[in-house]
């Protein structure tokens, strides 16, 4: 059998319908016009290094990069003519051109290269660039037979120990596709960031119309996600909003996960239905892996069923040393049944964890020996006590953050201390709300020691419009006198980090239920190095 007789032969069996009643010279015009099927057979249009013809442009999902390193960055696209029903690709390999250049209309390449997308990872590709110039500016590109996809921007990490004046980046998170427009990622891409932390709950796993009854402003396509295709499908409907895309073009992303990539408040090997836990496993499995898929991670996360290695360090010269954090994969389950409550003994076992024992030494030993100017924490949920006290005093405390989890807290607050790693500052979102907040020691006592400050970022869409101060602000304040800064509208953190001082600038966005609201800074907080605790500018 010729090669060209086989492609064929496999392309009739994918499209069994359409096309089986064409001869093979009728489907190789088709298909060599890119017509019927989303991409032909490598081999069908021009023998044996010919290349894939694509029916529908297969960039759909734009492109990223991430996790730099001095020398080393993440290239990530995944091809997808039918983005919205499981890629459209067809079940083989397909080869992607890759290129870094120094100038965006590519006439200095750098590197180029040669990878393949394959159907076990859904097209996905992740290309591990090694060989680049520290703290360095580049943009990228993929090619897929005679298609293009849009150009990135990416910048690599300062050589290690170098000093430097300063690093600039955004924290952001939480964009649930159906209630708002995610302008502020648009405000966001247009500012020029070293790079960008993801706090997490990326997407949405409800079905349309499904989650908490807030106004929409568009829909999810489908049902709630279980299977890997329907997670790959939802990240593509994600990725095709531009503004999300023109944040991934602008700058590398350092992200973690949450709940919602997987399932709401799901802990370890528990979701929030009782669901038995080696059947929650299998979904758990596919969310991790559309996550790897989807995001521009190393070849160290490639999940192992439903175990991924996410939690990682990075470091930016002189200047930072951060630690990305996994609280969902490892953690107890909730205390007292989750939800929020005032005297919740389990909260406080000192057995109950939110890191998992390897990952809590691993971080620890991070803190130990960590140089660099600022020690940053990437993470999820609120490390700082959110304390209901004068709003509803049989529910003062949230079991979903580190308050359901306080000998966790203890033992980092305490491990801050002991090892007086410089400047503390943990990131986190989740709670839909802007915070800044100084670390106490003992939260009950304003007078303990600042161990650290925490920067909140507030939702990109979830929750709605919001306004400007949260319900019931007045008295919250009085009860949580360590929250500096705090805000109830939509938007991300951008922070500058010199050798002198940290500074979180608070962007907001009025409305995100109109496309288009302009973005303005609605409060910036002050960390001076060598001085603990923060303070309104
Ligand atoms: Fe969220
Ligand atoms: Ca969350």
């Amino acid at each position: 059998m010729s090669r060209q007789r086989f492609a064929a032969d496999r392309v009739l069996a994918a499209y069994p319908r359409t096309l089986a009643t064409l001869s093979r010279r009728q489907l190789l015009k088709i298909v060599g016009m890119a017509g019927a099927a989303a991409i032909a057979d490598p081999l069908v249009s021009s023998g044996l290094l010919a290349q894939p013809v694509f029916g529908d442009y297969p960039f759909t999902l734009g492109v990223a990069s991430g996790d730099p390193l001095p020398t080393g960055i993440v290239l990530w696209t995944r091809l997808a003519p039918r983005p919205l029903d499981g890629g459209g690709m067809p079940m083989r390999d397909v080869e992607v051109r890759w290129e870094i250049a120094r100038d965006d209309r590519f006439t200095t390449i750098v590197q180029r290269g040669t990878t393949l997308a394959r159907p076990e990872l859904g097209h996905s590709v992740h290309v591990e660039v090694d060989g680049l110039e520290p703290a360095r500016g580049y943009f990228y590109r993929f090619m897929a037979g005679s298609e293009v996809s849009q150009t990135g921007r990416t910048k690599t990490a300062p050589a290690p120990g170098a000093a430097i004046d300063r690093l600039r980046f955004a924290v952001c998170g939480c964009s649930h596709y159906e209630v708002g427009h995610f302008t502020a990622l648009g405000h966001l891409a247009d500012e020029d960031f070293d790079f960008i932390f993801h706090t997490g709950d990326y997407i949405y796993e409800y079905r349309a119309d499904g989650g908490r009854d807030e106004t929409r402003v568009r829909q999810h396509h489908g049902d709630e996600i279980y299977t890997v295709v329907d997670y790959r499908n939802r990240y593509a409907q994600y990725k095709m909003d531009r503004h999300l895309a023109e944040a991934h073009r602008s700058a590398p992303f350092i992200v973690t996960w949450d709940d919602h990539e997987v399932d709401n408040n799901y802990a370890g090997t528990h979701d929030e239905h009782g669901t038995p836990a080696e059947l929650f496993l299998l979904r758990r499995a596919a969310a991790y892996q559309a996550y790897y898929e989807s995001m521009p991670l190393r070849a160290s996360s490639i999940p192992s069923g439903p175990n991924m290695q996410l939690y990682r360090r990075m470091q930016f010269g002189s200047l930072i040393d951060l630690s990305v954090l996994d609280t969902r994969q490892f953690r107890s389950p909730q205390a007292c049944g989750d939800g929020s409550h005032t005297g919740c003994a389990e909260a406080d076992q000192p057995s109950r964890t939110i890191l998992g024992d390897a990952q809590e030494r691993w971080l620890f030993q991070n803190l130990a020996d960590t140089r660099a100017t600022w020690t940053l924490l990437g993470q999820q949920v609120p490390t700082f006590a959110r304390d209901a006290a004068g709003l509803a005093p049989e529910a003062r405390f949230s079991m979903d953050k580190w308050d359901g989890y306080t000998a966790s807290r203890q033992r980092l607050y305490s491990r801050l201390t002991e090892t007086a790693a410089p400047n503390p500052i943990v990131l986190s979102g989740d709670v839909h709300m802007h915070y800044g907040s100084d670390l106490k020691a003992d939260f009950r006592n304003p007078a303990s020691r600042t161990v650290g400050v925490e920067f909140t970022n507030s939702s990109i869409t979830s929750n709605g419009d919001g306004s400007d101060t949260q319900l019931g602000w007045d008295r919250l304040k009085v009860d949580n006198p360590h929250i500096t800064y705090h805000g109830a509208r939509r938007g991300y953190v951008a922070c500058t980090a010199t050798p002198k001082s940290m500074r979180a600038e608070f962007r907001s966005v009025d409305r995100v239920t109109v496309p288009d609201a302009p973005i303005r800074t609605t409060g910036s907080l002050v960390v001076e190095a060598g001085r603990p605790g923060s303070h309104l500018v």
